[in-house]
């Protein structure tokens, strides 16, 4: 009941802010225009961002270029650096301070965070004070302790050493929770740069105790794998439709960043093996001839060349050393920077051949320790190219040097060139590693889904902090065109189907709703709109139409910064069809689909001739089932009276009221003559035809119009699909009818709506006409009885001998 109430507060805020149809009232009657123009709710059209959802003539974003010098201290698990930053404004406007992001601050007990954690999370039951009642004792998940402990225990967030301008001089700066103020000295003009640095350490956190997107991991043979990212202070966004973004990093909204080049001294133990953003450019100080040659051989390999062998990681995972190597790389136009660094790793590369003049030949690398075993070796790699061959066609060539695919402790997650990607195998008594089906799938599935992120947002550079679906909503769809074109056997999730249970579900908020806030982030902007984009392309606007439209968005907004208004109108304006009823009903609204076909009416055309129509009428008559009354009584040997006197009878005996007279033949001939002669015409061919008219009765009941999709069957065992534009809601949004002709001898039998479940209706019991009987099941069980669970016979349970140690616990399975 509270959890409802909450999703109900929050679809109305959500609602309001957007204006959803505040600008027109309607007060007379229930009309709901479902196809309200979205111009009304959309920003307006500026020279920044036009209204064809292009980037406007006077488009501008700024540029962050960041020389960092970082080292790892493995002992104490710590980062030291130092970074100079060149801050360039492209903006037409002067600033007085630049805002800075400060990620790592969110561990810090006095985070906004920390403090406004909400014990339990949705839809955990609330504490219970039943004294006793062991079985209804509230839930503390040892996961919440282990985080509880974790940041009781390390001193966690950034110590900040100095913020300086280039020639040394302190500057003033104001840390705000997850961010922090730094006043320049004199206004930094529209047009001009501004160089400064900051020295900064923080303890990097356990990943599998706090969960960070980034963090340690240790593992019992006493190496560590370090993910590295939100690492470095980094510059909020300072847009053209926001100003400054100055949303406090909270763990959920994910991150709004500016592009730049950035050259990065990485300073880590000597035996250790890095993987970064970007290339490396000192090769020959950080790896081994061999290991360069292999390099090389990987470019044109068929299948992945190991740089670092197992064998070789294994080595390197028992020494240990205290000498230190630097690797340094350079990556440029990236929106951030990430790495990752082990002695644990071993290392596969195979080349991709892109053609095309940006990047003709990309390195697909990944990095993993032993746990990754032959699911790593065999498709971490493979899957990275796979990713580039399907979303490059949807888009663009992908445009950096590498992508690269590193196992550590973090499930899923992506940064320029590089993503973090958690599947393993299982060590087996017998020596051998395994991994279940799920885990094979999962490792497939969640590299596409990282390496995609590569192009959104990594490239398609959309506000994440503001609008998480228009990152994992548009890469979401993208991977399931991938994987399903690996393996379509592998269920990707991103079927209509796959989001009935949710549209249908109280606890949800419209797409269009700020990430911080939405309610069941997964349904709802990952599922939700990776469907609604299935259904676009499949059922709405066909491949054609909408692969144009949505290449023409991702090449428009290629290294570039589009909000959603500019993903609907390109997506219009390229297609060439108002799509206006689907983002209102899909993005800004919570209705569903259930479109329920209700009846079926089979009509025949009055002729007016008095000699046919009656004729007609006194068959239908006689077609009526008989009176049981009447039938009953003349099984019982009932005489009538109209039988017993046959001698008394009148002209009603021999004619019924279906008996024409020449009264109606003379009117129908009047009828005739009167017509016109296009009239008579029309009438004699239709009745000449003699079709049959059939009215199919929809009702709207989920409230998101959709197209109608036809499936009818007709008597003769033909089958024949009609289309139904979404339109024909237009005018009567709750009901529709549709008059369908057939020829008189093609007569139809049954009528279903939707029946490859390609519009996401979340009741298919109501597509059908007529009904159908809906397969179901029923299982018997054995009832408890309710004793059964307070069962401690302390008095017998005392008896109970003490297990050792050596006692053989059995195992599960
Ligand atoms: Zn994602």
């Amino acid at each position: 009941m509270k959890n409802s109430i909450v999703s109900a507060l929050l679809i109305s805020v959500a609602l309001a802010s957007t204006a959803y149809g505040s600008a027109i009232k309607q007060t007379k009657g229930d009309f709901e225009d479902k196809f309200r123009q979205l111009e009304e709710v959309l920003p307006t059209p500026n020279v920044y961002r036009n209204a064809s959802g292009e980037p406007g003539e006077r488009y501008w974003q700024q540029q962050v270029d960041y020389k960092i010098k970082v080292s790892l201290d493995e002992k104490k698990r710590r980062i030291n650096a130092t970074e100079d930053i060149r801050y360039q404004n492209n903006s037409p406007y002067r600033l007085k301070y630049l805002w800075v992001q400060l990620d790592q601050n969110r561990f810090k007990d006095d985070s906004i965070a920390n403090m406004a954690s909400n014990f339990g999370g949705m839809g955990r039951r609330g504490p219970v004070n039943t004294v006793g009642d062991a079985n209804t004792a509230t839930k503390l998940n040892l996961n919440e302790l282990r985080a509880m402990h974790f940041k009781a225990d390390n001193e966690l967030g950034y110590e900040i050493k100095a913020v300086k301008d280039s020639r040394g001089n302190k500057l003033t700066f104001t840390v705000v929770g997850t961010q922090m103020r730094v006043d320049l000295p004199k206004p930094l003009k529209s047009g001009d740069d501004v160089d400064f640095t900051i020295d900064f350490a923080f303890n990097i956190v356990e990943e599998n105790a706090v969960s960070a997107r980034s963090g340690y991991e240790k593992f019992d043979d006493g190496n560590d794998i370090f993910l590295l990212a939100q690492w470095f202070p980094r510059l909020h966004a300072y847009t053209d439709y926001e100003g400054w973004n100055n949303k406090e990093f909270l763990g959920r909204g994910e991150f709004t960043l500016e592009f730049g080049n950035y050259e990065v001294e990485i300073d880590v133990p000597a035996d250790h093996i890095v993987s970064s953003t970007g290339v490396l450019t000192n090769p020959k100080s950080v790896l081994t001839k061999t290991q360069r040659k292999r390099l090389e051989q990987a470019k044109k390999a068929k299948r992945p060349v190991f740089i670092v062998t197992e064998e070789e990681a294994l080595e390197n995972e028992k020494a240990g050393t205290d000498k230190r190597k630097t690797w340094v790389f350079k990556a440029d136009n990236v929106r951030d920077f990430a790495w990752a660094s082990s002695r644990k790793f071993m290392w596969d590369a195979k080349g991709y051949k892109q053609g095309g003049d940006e990047m003709p030949h990309v390195m697909a690398m990944s990095f993993y320790p032993k746990e990754g075993g032959d699911l790593w070796k065999k498709y971490s790699t493979e899957s990275v190219i796979h990713t580039m061959e399907v979303y490059s066609r949807f888009s663009f060539d992908y445009p950096y040097p590498t992508a690269q695919s590193v196992n550590g402790p973090v499930g899923g997650m992506e940064y320029p060139m590089i993503t973090f990607n958690g599947p393993r195998t299982e060590l087996q008594d017998d020596g051998s590693r395994t991994y279940s089906q799920a885990e094979k799938r999962f490792l497939i599935g969640v590299v596409i889904h990282e390496v995609g992120h590569i192009y959104f947002p990594m490239v398609v550079n959309s506000d994440e902090r503001q609008w998480t679906w228009m990152d994992e909503g548009l890469n979401s769809f993208l991977d399931g065109v991938a994987g399903r074109e690996w393996d379509p056997t592998i269920p990707w999730g991103v079927e209509p189907r796959d989001i009935v249970g949710y549209m249908k579900s109280q606890h949800q908020v419209p797409i269009m709703t700020q990430s911080d806030s939405v309610l069941r982030l997964g349904p709802n902007a990952y599922t939700k709109p990776a469907a609604a984009l299935n259904i676009l392309r499949e059922v709405i606007l066909g491949r054609e139409l909408f692969d144009f439209a949505f290449k023409e968005y991702a090449e428009r907004w290629m290294f570039k910064r589009p909000t959603p208004s500019d993903f609907f109108r390109t997506m219009e304006e390229a297609s060439g069809v108002d799509l206006d009823w689907f983002w209102r009903g899909w993005f800004y609204s919570t209705d569903h689909v259930d479109i329920s076909i209700d009846k079926v009416y089979k009509m025949r055309l009055d002729t007016h001739n008095p000699d046919i129509d009656y004729a007609r009428l006194r068959d239908i008559e006689n077609n009526k089932p008989p009176s049981r009354f009447v039938e009953r009584n003349k099984a019982e040997g009932k005489e009538l009276w109209v039988d017993r006197n046959s001698d008394v009878t009148d002209f009603y005996d021999d004619n019924d009221r279906f008996t024409v007279t020449n009264k109606e033949r003379n009117k129908y001939q009047k009828f005739l003559k009167d017509l016109k002669p296009w009239e008579r015409k029309t009438l004699e061919r239709a009745v000449k035809e003699d079709k049959n008219y059939y009215v199919l009765e929809f009702s709207n009941l989920g409230g998101l119009v959709m197209p109608i999709l036809l499936e009818l069957t007709y008597t003769d065992g033909t089958n024949e699909s009609q289309y139904i534009p979404a339109e024909i809601w237009r005018r009567s949004p709750k009901q529709v009818r549709k008059l369908i002709v057939t020829d008189k001898n093609k007569e139809l039998l049954s009528v279903a709506v939707d029946p490859g479940w390609e519009t996401a209706d979340v009741d298919v019991e109501n597509n059908h006409y007529p009904r159908q009987i809906i397969p179901s099941r029923v299982e018997a069980y054995k009832a408890k009885k309710s004793s059964d669970k307070v069962k401690r016979d302390i008095m017998q349970d005392i008896k109970t001998k003490l297990k050792t140690e050596d006692d053989k616990e059995e195992k599960n399975h």
